[in-house]
């Protein structure tokens, strides 16, 4: 969740809003009573509309601002409350409707954004545990579309879908995986911009039992950790798909390409992070690397899924438990991972680039495997400009990047241990 809670800080200063509205509304009818509360800043022909309906907790919200904005509300009742937050520094717009009955809480939201950074977030909590589900982009030319229904009675529950430049990076599959668990999963893909510049989005869902709250991992400047690590010596075995591959590509190439990304990260580590890179036939691979299915293969495959946009490189879900469970070599607690698929998105082109450095209108494999398998390790996107010699540094402009930064290495070092 740093990533999100340093999004939400940057869009801030980006936004400096022209006004800033605050709202609080409160019922007491005889079946319980609710409170909604919201706090929003828009700027540049905004607009806000708030309904509130007093003794039925029907209560809605419609917000929309062609500048910045930013959007902080929910509705408590009983055991349950529901909160909210988007923001974006282009252009958004919003809409909500809640329902509280009784001790129970529903709601749902639809909101669009687009800028250069967007976030949004969902908080259901009721009285046997507490679901999150967040997101965001960054990278100019940026759009996100997110639709989603929460409910918080005695099981809170958030379900939905969300779109990042056409990409569906949320759906009902991937929450329902965690419903009822302590477990989380997230998504990150890589995409690329009109103007040739990369950027990244994410999303991250995750159910805590006992309602507890999630704790930011710590993090120092040239690297941030996910929160999340494998097994000790995991040594992850990755599946190659063997079929859709990129043209003139054979799976033995690509097997090469991500078998020395795989060395890049496991000779900086004392444990074994990777086996051998495994290739499969089409049933494998179409079962095991299958959108939204938790069946702890790690498969790396080409898809034309149009889940995949035709603006995406590449995206890795990583599911992991939500309880810290595993230790790092830092000696904290981490979740555990247990399963990151990867998609390589198979209508651009990809190359395999024996000249380290060189550009081409093309995706050079080991470049984009050894950033998507920091994701997979427990590494997360970093936007400063100080980190732009960092594998996990969120935007490139199509060079080949061969070697470990500093803080690649530091981070996967607090996590699995210098060699
Ligand atoms: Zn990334």
């Amino acid at each position: 969740m740093k990533f999100l809670l340093a999004l939400v800080a940057l869009l801030m200063l980006i936004a400096a809003p022209a006004c800033s509205i605050s709202v609080t509304s409160s019922t007491a009818g005889s079946a319980g009573g609710a409170t909604a509360h919201g706090t929003y800043s828009l700027a540049n022909d905004a607009s806000l509309v708030s309904d509130v309906t007093l003794g039925g907790g029907a209560l809605s919200r419609q917000s929309a601002s062609a500048g910045p904005g930013m959007i902080a509300e929910g509705v408590s009742s009983g055991s349950g409350s529901v909160s909210r937050t988007v923001a974006a520094d282009g252009s958004l717009s919003y809409a909500a409707s809640d329902d509280a009955s009784g001790a129970a809480v529903s709601s749902g939201m639809q909101a669009s954004l687009s800028g250069s950074a967007g976030i949004f977030s969902a908080v259901s909590s009721g009285a046997e545990n507490e679901m999150t589900v967040a997101g965001g982009f960054l990278g100019e030319g940026g759009d996100m579309s997110v639709s989603l229904t929460s409910v918080a009675a005695d099981q809170a529950m958030t379900t939905g879908e969300a779109f990042a430049l056409g990409t569906q990076c949320l759906n009902g599959e991937l929450t329902q995986g965690i419903a009822g668990q302590d477990a989380a999963v997230s998504v990150h893909a890589l995409y690329v911009s009109d103007d040739k510049n990369i950027g990244e989005f994410g999303v991250v869902a995750q159910n805590a039992k006992g309602g507890a709250t999630a704790k930011p991992a710590p993090s120092e400047p040239s690297y941030k950790l996910t929160g999340y690590r494998w097994s000790r010596n995991p040594q992850i075995v990755i599946t190659v798909s063997s079929i859709d591959l990129p043209s003139s590509i054979s799976a033995g190439d690509v097997k090469s390409q991500i078998t020395s990304a795989e060395i890049s990260w496991d000779t900086v580590a004392a444990e074994a992070l990777f086996g051998n890179v495994a290739e499969a036939s089409d049933g494998f691979n179409r079962d095991f690397g299958k959108y939204g299915t938790r069946d702890y293969k790690n498969v790396h495959m080409w898809t034309t899924d149009t889940r995949l946009s035709d603006s995406t490189i590449a995206m890795t879900i990583t599911w992991y438990t939500r309880s810290k469970i595993v230790t790092g070599a830092d000696g904290k607690l981490y979740s555990q991972a247990v399963e990151s698929d990867c998609w390589y998105n198979d209508r651009l082109s990809w190359r395999i680039d024996q000249d380290e450095g060189n550009k081409a209108s093309s995706f050079d494999i080991r470049t984009i495997a050894l950033h998507e398998l920091g994701h997979t390790l427990g590494l997360k996107d970093l936007y400063d400009s100080s980190n732009t010699d960092q594998i996990m540094y969120g935007y490139n402009d199509g060079t080949s990047r061969w070697t470990l930064g500093s803080g690649d290495i530091a981070g996967i070092q607090k996590l699995y241990g210098a060699p």
